[in-house]
């Protein structure tokens, strides 16, 4: 059981040694805080690195089906996933003439049927779209 004074004590979260001084600190010293913010970056560095290199491959292997594929419509799936695209990975859905597509940065997708995708540009700063069609 802890003793009353036990209970108010703080420990660092970098060295886990008890905080001395003021009540509102949080950490025992400003080495401390320091390693503790930069390795709390870190992490969020690698995160967002982790992320963005899955949803580059996936844009640079939408490009090249894009690009190969034109002017053909449907590409098969199995040659997607072959090219290692990650379909949890995406930067957000649009609609167009009512049917939802997939996109990871200018490139999208929508299935069809279980066994092909349909890839399309979408000109963002330009007239719309442009469909392999
Ligand atoms: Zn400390």
């Amino acid at each position: 059981m802890l003793k009353a004074m036990d209970t108010q004590k703080k420990y660092c979260p970098e060295c886990e040694d008890v905080i001395r001084g003021r009540i509102d600190k949080k950490f025992c010293s400003d080495a401390c805080r320091s390693l503790y913010h930069n390795r709390q970056n870190a992490v969020r560095s690698n995160t967002l690195k982790w992320i963005d290199k899955r949803l580059k491959r996936n844009r640079s292997i939408l490009e090249k089906l894009y690009d190969r594929c034109y002017p053909r419509y449907e590409v098969p799936l199995k040659q997607v996933e072959h090219m290692g695209f990650t379909f949890d990975f995406y930067t957000h859905k649009e609609i167009f003439e009512k049917k939802e597509y997939v996109f990871c940065y200018e490139y999208g997708y929508k299935m069809h049927s279980d066994k092909y995708v349909e890839v399309i540009k979408h000109n963002l700063f330009g007239d719309g779209l442009d469909l392999i069609a």
